[in-house]
């Protein structure tokens, strides 16, 4: 196939028999956001790219080298968004939305990060993303995390582990960087080039490689929980035990550090075995010195994003996923008579059942060319007008699924009524 009919590489066509499942988990965020409060916020695509470098930080592999950035015919470096949190707190204080008060939002969307296109890793991904500004935690914290497993359990979703760490204060981080730093320069040739690159400007990065090889070293690093200051300990104390007290199941990951520069105290991650090495579906955590860093007032914050593709495939592997919509009826119109009372049918019947998912036969065709599209298209039912039909205003209602059942009659006046009926009946 010629190249420019083909996507850009790591970018997806989502195609009509697999957006249901997108439409159930994006449904189903909506719903759990309008239980907890939580408004939707749309925002562009693009950034000025200096947004990105500044809050998520030079020396993370996002700005490092994974970032689609172009100059606008005004000579502007603008950014593709490569996630939503630095775009939520600049449209915050542009909007003075954090005057005097708090914000509990969420967006969902595309994101764009160049990274190597594998399975569930992709240049193009969604994700759904929820931010609270203004709010200390950990109260709120707990709320964050318990939205993300009511989602869960909404969905049906098994199997997904949430890891928790505390990353402290940056001055508490500092205090432990310098301790892992001396521990890391030790093992030095255990290091894979990007981690020695990491040394310098950023080692706690080196806690998140997905490199086996360094698993060991890892391992034996000290642990940031052991270095907490005093009160992001009592915080993330207090998270734990509301999470016990909420019957909320986890585990304390002291590698935990996250990809962006900008968090402090609380991190989480879900995690599945079903997906492979592409394990994370949803990642948060706590950024306190964002705001301030960004020009607006200093107004603690969390966050978590999930990634739509990640979670999409495992309600497909487990069964969750409805199927793209099949319609409930399709409606053959076989003949000019037919043809010519068929539009006016088919109006009708969606005003009476305005629930039914009716395919109407478009473009002609033979009876038999008809049925057999009628078939194809998945319909439970066959509703069948010929001219003969039309003249005494009746159709064929005809089962095409499940044990096979005798064809009757149906006046049009009827149809609608009879319709909405066997749908519901089905769907009982
Ligand atoms: P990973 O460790 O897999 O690279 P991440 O830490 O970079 O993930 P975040 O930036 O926290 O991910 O994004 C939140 C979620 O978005 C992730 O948990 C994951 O489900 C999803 N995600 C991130 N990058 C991609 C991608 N390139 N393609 C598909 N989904 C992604
Ligand atoms: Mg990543």
């Amino acid at each position: 196939m010629s190249e420019t009919l083909q996507a850009v590489r790591g970018m997806n066509d989502v195609l009509p028999e697999q957006t249901a499942a997108w439409q159930q988990l994006e449904r189903a965020a909506r719903e759990v956001f309008a239980q907890y409060g939580y408004r939707e916020i749309r925002l562009p695509l693009l950034e000025r790219t200096e947004l990105f470098k500044r809050s998520i930080g030079e020396l993370t592999d996002i700005v490092e080298k994974e970032m689609y950035t172009f100059r606008d015919r005004g000579d502007d470096s603008l950014t593709l968004r490569p996630e939503a949190t630095a775009g939520i707190v600049r449209a915050c204080i542009s909007n003075g939305l954090l005057h005097n008060q708090r914000q509990k939002v969420w967006l969902m969307g595309p994101m764009f990060r160049y990274e190597r296109p594998q399975k569930g890793r992709y240049r193009q991904f969604h994700q759904i993303d929820v931010e609270a500004l203004g709010f200390p935690g950990p109260d709120v914290d707990v709320e964050l995390i318990l939205m993300t497993a009511r989602l869960w359990r909404r969905l049906g979703l098994r199997g997904l582990t949430l890891n928790l760490n505390s990353l402290g204060t940056p001055a508490a981080r500092a205090e432990y960087r310098v301790k892992l730093l001396a521990y890391l320069e030790l093992h030095r040739d255990q290091l894979d080039a990007d981690s020695v690159r990491r040394l310098d400007g950023n080692p706690l990065r080196i806690l998140d490689s997905k490199n086996p090889a360094l698993a060991e070293v890892i391992a034996g690093a000290p642990s940031i929980t052991d270095h907490l200051d005093p009160e992001s300990a009592a915080h993330f104390a207090t998270l734990c035990a509301q999470l016990e007290a909420a019957g909320v199941d986890f585990v304390v990951n002291p590698r935990l550090v996250r990809g962006l520069d900008y968090y402090s105290r609380t991190v989480f991650e879900w995690v599945t075995t079903d997906l492979g090495s592409q394990d994370a579906v949803c990642s948060g955590g706590r950024y306190d010195g964002l705001v301030a860093q960004l020009g607006g007032e200093s107004v603690p914050a969390i966050g978590w994003a999930l990634g739509e593709e990640r979670i999409v495939e495992l309600m497909r592997l487990q069964g969750l996923a409805t199927d793209s919509g099949s319609p409930d009826v399709y409606l053959v119109l076989a003949g000019p008579a037919a043809e010519a009372a068929g539009i006016g049918l088919a109006e009708r019947i969606r005003d009476g059942a305005p629930g039914l998912r009716m395919e109407t036969n478009c473009g002609g065709g033979s009876f038999k060319s008809q049925l057999k599209r009628a078939d194809r298209s998945g319909a439970r039912y066959a509703v069948i007008v010929g001219d003969d039909e039309a003249a005494r205003q009746v159709a064929a209602v005809k089962a095409l699924r499940g044990a096979e059942t005798a064809q009757r009659e149906v006046s049009f006046e009827q149809l609608a009524v009879e319709l909405g009926r066997e749908l519901q009946g089905a769907t009982a």
